[in-house]
């Protein structure tokens, strides 16, 4: 295959390829702001079409065996393995992921379809003794129901096996509204499952730029039983509250405000290449990055030397150049974000020591910031870019207020060589994830996710199946 028979054009819902409305929506690439592809543009009346289609599919696939869906989410594996180079190049063409990167999540999304292939086999009740002595007790495990999946841009792929991929392992169905930036690799990847076997109406996408209205459809209608949503915690609160009137079931994963914390008694080296990793993946643009660097004062002007060194070795341009680290930002709401940014900080006292600067439209140079000060916007909301800003303090106790000191409570990192201090401050941490020593901390085997305004429920792992299914407890009375 070559990338261009991956490329559709309209929502994939019942088994087919279908529109609604003949308007279409360009699909733009963030390099050059060239068109890459259009899409016809549909909107509520299509996700409720998918609803209906994935509310009559459920009614068969709840039935399938553990095993068959299992085999089904391996073939479907198999084949974005085998059209990772394809799916890559459509990735990096509608997000300026560099090409790196985006083969590095084929792999990762992949993974959550393999490993809830094997979990789907595991989805197992319980047994528990009754509480007298004629009665037996179990619970079954069973799947919601119609899964609505509303996924964002930065990550096409993984942001969308992640949620389908242990509701589908359980027997539920999905409607997935992907990122109006980022439709084309949710089509590829819906059009491999296809290919895979699954039946239809189990797994539908709809693609439309009218994000509120597809959102509310997903959230008012009754058929649908749990929604499953990545994005802004101003979003998550919207949706949030659409699902109260039916008390929808919800897993939110949203926004975060990493600190990265390097105490003096840290292998400053490895702190550098983690805050490397851990702020410039995705030129900053995913909800784990490091938001706010914050380095212990009698190392502080070490650290923030080779921090500048190695920083500047990341070269910038189009992702498909293999070389390239640090692709263009999203679109013109992150280029304004940037600017707001460094303006205010700046005006606050902090002091620009690298980069700083759009070197065109879409591009703005890996930056880093010294001084940077609580009050600033950059300490209190997600950066989404390559801006580092770099804070000092002096005490473990500070280090632990500051990071602290958010709503968010996605990622956490930190850096210590003292075995005590990292109990210390893992447990104080108020994180849903703590890298220790480590920039790099995804994984399917682990379970993602955030605490405070970050979300609620947790994605991958042996945990990953629970957010999809109800727990039904079973009595059975008078046993002679
Ligand atoms: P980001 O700033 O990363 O794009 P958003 O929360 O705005 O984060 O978007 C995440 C996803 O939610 C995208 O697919 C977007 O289209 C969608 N979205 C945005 N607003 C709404 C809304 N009101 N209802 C439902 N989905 C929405």
């Amino acid at each position: 295959m070559t990338y261009t028979d991956l490329l559709f054009e309209k929502s994939f819902v019942n088994g087919e390829w279908i529109n609604e409305n003949t308007t279409q929506f360009e699909i733009i690439n963030p390099v050059d702001l060239s068109i890459i592809s259009r899409v016809y543009n549909d909107d509520r009346t299509m996700v409720k079409r998918a609803i209906d289609s994935a509310s009559e599919a459920f009614k068969t696939w709840k039935k399938t065996s553990a095993k068959e869906r299992s085999s089904l989410l391996m073939k479907w594996y198999d084949l974005i393995i085998a059209n990772k180079n394809e799916i890559a190049t459509i990735m990096t063409l509608e997000s300026g992921k560099p090409i790196a990167e985006s083969l590095g999540e084929i792999e990762y999304g992949a993974s959550y379809i393999q490993w809830f292939a094997e979990e789907a086999k595991r989805n197992y009740g319980d047994v528990i003794p009754g509480f007298t002595t004629e009665k037996r007790i179990i619970t079954l495990k069973q799947a919601v129901g119609v899964v609505g999946a509303i996924t964002p841009w930065n990550f096409p792929l993984a942001m969308i096996t992640r949620k389908i991929a242990p509701a589908l392992a359980v027997g539920c169905t999905v409607v997935i509204r992907p990122s109006e930036e980022t439709p084309l690799t949710a089509l590829a990847i819906n059009y491999l499952a296809h290919k895979a076997g699954f039946p239809k109406g189990v797994i539908n996408t709809v693609v439309g730029t009218n994000a509120s209205e597809m959102g509310k459809e997903l959230c008012e209608n009754s058929k649908v039983a749990k929604i499953s949503f990545t994005g802004s915690t101003t979003v998550g609160k919207i949706l949030m509250q659409q699902c109260s009137d039916s008390l929808k079931k919800m897993s939110l994963e949203l926004g975060g405000n990493a600190p990265f914390i390097v105490f003096d008694d840290a292998d400053i080296d490895l702190a550098v290449a983690g805050a490397i990793a851990g702020k410039f993946r995705f030129g900053g643009q995913t909800c784990v990055c490091v938001n706010r660097i914050l380095v212990q004062e009698n190392i502080y002007e070490t650290f923030v030397e080779k921090f500048i060194e190695a920083t500047k070795s990341l070269k910038i341009g189009n992702g498909l150049d293999t070389d390239v680290k640090i692709g263009p930002l999203i679109n013109s709401k992150a280029i304004t974000r940037m600017q707001e940014m460094i303006t205010d900080a700046i005006k606050k006292g902090g002091k620009v020591v690298l980069g700083g600067n759009f070197i065109a439209p879409q591009f703005f140079e890996p930056t880093i910031m010294i001084d940077a000060s609580v009050d600033m916007l950059l300490a209190k909301n997600e950066i989404f870019g390559p801006i580092a800003p770099i804070f000092k303090f002096k005490t473990e106790e500070e280090a632990i207020e500051m990071a602290n000191d958010t709503i968010y409570g996605l990622a956490s990192y930190f850096y210590t060589k003292d075995l005590n201090r990292t109990w210390r401050v893992r447990e104080a941490l108020e994180y849903g994830i703590v890298g220790i020593n480590d920039g790099l901390i995804s994984s399917e085997m682990v379970p993602f996710g955030g605490v405070k305004q970050s979300g609620q429920g947790r994605e991958g792992s042996k945990y990953g199946m629970d957010y999809y299914v109800d727990i039904k407890y079973i009595c059975i009375g008078n046993v002679e």
